[in-house]
Formats: C-alpha cells, sequence, structure tokens
C-alpha cells in the first residue's frame, strides 16, 4: 500500500480512532479487513460496545415500572439517552423523540399512525430514490386508503434536485411528502431546507416526512432548520447497536399522530370499553423497550459529537471525492458513477457499474483481497430501474476509512478487472 497523503488525512485522526474498533484488524482471507460497507452498517467502538455490556452486568432491569432502586436507575439511563440523541438533531425536547427500532420501524410508525387520517383520492409523493423503507409503507398505506402515490423522477438529476418537478406534482390533494435527506447509493443530500419551505408555502397542513438513515450518522443535522414534520433514523449505521432507532416528530404530531403498537406501557388507562393513550413517547413505545440499545446509542451519539460532525462529514466526503477521481483513472474502462458528481453534495459514498463486469462479481474479487463492499440494488429496486442497470457496486466511508484504503481497493479492482473485463 501506499503511504497516505497527509491532506486529507487532517480532518480526522484515523489511526487514534482505529484503536476504539477491534474488528478492524481482523484478516479476510488473509488480508487485512477495509470496510467499506458503511452505508450498510457502521463498526462499534468499544465505548458503546461497553456501554451496552455495563448495563447489562450492572443496571439491568425493566423501565418505568418498578420502585426499586435498579429500575430507577435503568428507567434513568434510559431517559438520558433519549436527551442525548434528541439533543443530538436539534430537538427543542426529549419529549418529541422515540426511540424505535431503526429507519424502516420509524417509517412505518408513521405510515401506520396516518391511516386514519388518509381519505381515497389523498396525495403521497415520494422520490424514486427512497429506500425500500421510504417506498413501501407509503404504497401500502396508498393501497389501504385509496390513496395515491406519486413518484417524482430523481434519479436522472445528477446535480439538481428537481423542485420544478416537485411543485408540479403538489396540488390540492397532497397529503404526505416522505423522502430521504441522503440516498444510500446516489450519495446526494437532498436540499430538505428549500424542499421544506416549497411545500409549506403551498400548503403548510402537508407533512414532510424525512428518511435519515444516510443523514443523521454522516452529517449536521437539526430537525428544527430542515422544517420537517418526522425525522427517522438507525442506531447502527452510526456506531450504536442494531435493533434501535430513533422518530423524532413535532409536539403537535404526539398528540394527534395513532400509536402503531398497542399493549404496554402505552397506556394511560385500559378499560373493557374503551382504553386510552399515554402523553408524549411513551404512546408509542409499546412494551419493554430496547434499553441497552439506546444507551448504546446514546454512547455513540456522544462518540460522534467528540468529533464533530462536521469532520465527521469532511473526512468521508473526502475519501469518496478521492475515490471517484481514482475510479475515473482507471484505464480502458466504461464508468458511470451514479449521482451527483460534487464533491460538497454528497455523502461518503460511491456507487458504480463498469460495462462488462457484474457487480456481484466484483464485490466477489474485492472480497478476496479483504474488502467489504456492497454490489445489488440497495433496496432500490425503482432507482435502479430508472437508472436502466440491474445492479450496482457501492463503496461507502466512514471515520475510521483512511486514504491508503482507498489505494489498495483501487489497486485490487484494477487487478479484478484484468481478469473480468
Ligand atoms: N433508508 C435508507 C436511506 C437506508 O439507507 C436504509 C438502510 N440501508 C434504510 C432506510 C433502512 O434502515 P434500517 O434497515 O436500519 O431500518
Amino acid at each position: 500500500m501506499e503511504a497516505p497523503k497527509t491532506r486529507y488525512m487532517k480532518t480526522l485522526n484515523t489511526k487514534s480512532i482505529r484503536k476504539d474498533f477491534p474488528i478492524l484488524e481482523r484478516k479476510i482471507n488473509g488480508n487485512p479487513l477495509v470496510y467499506f460497507d458503511n452505508a450498510a452498517t457502521s463498526q462499534k467502538p468499544l465505548r458503546v460496545i461497553r456501554a451496552v455490556s455495563d448495563y447489562y452486568l450492572n443496571s439491568n432491569a425493566n423501565v418505568h415500572r418498578g420502585i426499586h432502586e435498579l429500575s430507577e436507575e435503568a428507567t434513568k439511563m434510559y431517559e438520558e439517552a433519549r436527551k442525548t440523541v434528541a439533543n443530538f438533531i436539534g430537538a427543542t425536547s426529549a419529549n418529541e423523540l422515540i426511540f424505535t427500532k431503526g429507519t424502516t420501524d420509524g417509517i412505518n410508525a408513521v405510515a401506520t399512525g396516518l391511516t386514519p387520517q388518509t381519505s381515497s383520492g389523498d396525495g403521497i409523493i415520494v422520490t424514486s430514490a427512497e429506500h425500500h423503507s421510504n417506498f413501501v409503507p407509503w404504497q401500502k398505506l396508498c393501497e389501504l386508503k385509496g390513496a395515491e402515490l406519486k413518484v417524482l423522477a430523481t434519479a436522472n438529476s445528477n446535480t439538481e434536485f428537481p423542485l420544478e418537478s416537485l411543485t408540479s406534482l403538489l396540488n390540492e390533494k397532497t397529503k404526505i411528502v416522505s423522502l430521504s435527506h441522503a440516498s444510500n447509493v446516489l450519495g446526494t443530500i437532498f436540499p430538505i431546507m428549500r424542499i421544506a419551505q416549497i411545500v409549506k408555502e403551498y400548503n403548510p397542513e402537508i407533512l414532510i416526512i424525512v428518511d435519515a438513515a444516510q443523514s443523521v450518522p454522516h452529517l449536521p443535522v437539526n430537525v428544527q432548520k430542515l422544517g420537517c414534520d418526522f425525522l427517522a433514523f438507525s442506531g447502527h449505521k452510526m456506531l450504536g447497536p442494531m435493533g434501535i432507532g430513533a422518530l423524532w416528530m413535532k409536539k403537535e404530531h404526539m398528540e394527534k399522530l395513532e400509536p402503531y403498537e398497542f399493549g404496554g406501557g402505552m397506556i394511560s388507562s385500559v378499560k373493557a370499553e374503551k382504553s386510552t393513550w399515554a402523553e408524549g413517547p411513551e404512546k408509542f413505545e409499546a412494551g419493554t423497550p430496547n434499553v441497552a440499545g439506546a444507551i448504546g446509542l446514546a454512547e455513540a451519539v456522544k462518540y460522534l459529537q467528540k468529533l464533530g460532525m462536521e469532520n465527521v462529514q469532511k473526512h468521508s466526503q473526502e475519501l469518496a471525492e478521492i475515490t471517484i477521481k481514482k475510479l475515473k483513472e482507471i484505464p480502458n474502462i466504461k464508468l458511470n458513477i451514479l449521482g451527483s458528481q460534487k464533491p460538497e453534495e454528497r455523502t461518503g459514498l460511491v456507487s458504480f457499474t463498469i460495462e462488462g463486469a457484474h457487480p456481484h462479481d466484483i464485490a466477489a474479487v474485492l472480497n478476496s483481497k479483504g474488502i467489504a463492499v456492497r454490489a445489488g440494488q440497495h433496496c432500490t429496486m425503482p432507482l435502479h430501474d430508472s437508472l436502466g442497470i440491474s445492479a450496482s457496486t457501492r463503496v461507502s466511508f466512514y471515520i475510521y476509512n483512511t486514504e491508503e484504503e482507498v489505494d489498495y481497493f483501487i489497486e485490487s479492482l484494477k487487478k479484478g478487472l484484468k481478469i473480468l473485463v
């Protein structure tokens, strides 16, 4: 491997960061692991793993129910975690944040919760670049209520988000606009603030839902500045454990939205004739919550806050910029890089196709060199269809990745292409 070039190594101290991630010392197929599948899930630092195991070792009890010491302690830790995560995304109050299983769960919570408010003929707008998690729940809601799903074609707009097309889709029937903040395939960051402005100017009653699975882990996000109504993200893509995520919603929606799961913990009173719901986040957290997960996620947030989200964003963006540049320098291939080519409009991931080399073969060749990348449709079939491709290869970066690893990836890819193409 070539020595890393210092220009890009200044934003984050990757050498020190990597010590917090023992998994990065693993060898895969005899080679050091190069983990470039961070858009699927990130690795976890020791601090997060320890926070989860410390909870189970020392404080485990069910929350909100017991009057005993451990239960009070676990409840305090859980609610502290809520404050930390809410504060991280600029929520005005921890009461606006519910813990979920992840982004998919959060979006389903909103789609299911909005079912009683949705009528036949209502319009729901999504983009063609959505992850299935922000597509199928709305499609199901439309099927159920006879509403109309309108798909805004963003796939071919490599630079600008098609604001005019969005405006032309809005009408008096539009109820919901749900879109991702950053695409998990294109890497493109969508201008949510501007979109929210346009939509709310048209009709302040239209609800804006943001799939922030690829933004909260990678860039500074402030829900108040974005101007949306709901925002969902996953803990496991931002150094936290799997099975935990969060859904933020404006206070007014906390009151209006129907709960999506029913049972213990979410009620105010239960009578044979009728039950009523608790107020605030509890209303949406039926059953025993993932306390350890919430504590782990809060620890992950603290880790990211220490690094600074501007630095986290810059580091991965720079790696993506270098990757794009070096991919373009590979001679004699027909390369197609998906999404915006402007580094400042992208998160730290790069999806591409190379004529004659199937993405699965590329991923297999790279895997033989210890490099983990993703190949396929990345849960975005409508996007791949609209791009006229069956699959793509995606490399996605995070705080522990280095330019040296990008160089190794490029060299391994070049060798692989000699066999494949
Ligand atoms: N939306 C986007 C943009 C994503 O990248 C993902 C994960 N690939 C999801 C939603 C779903 O996240 P989860 O599987 O954690 O619910």
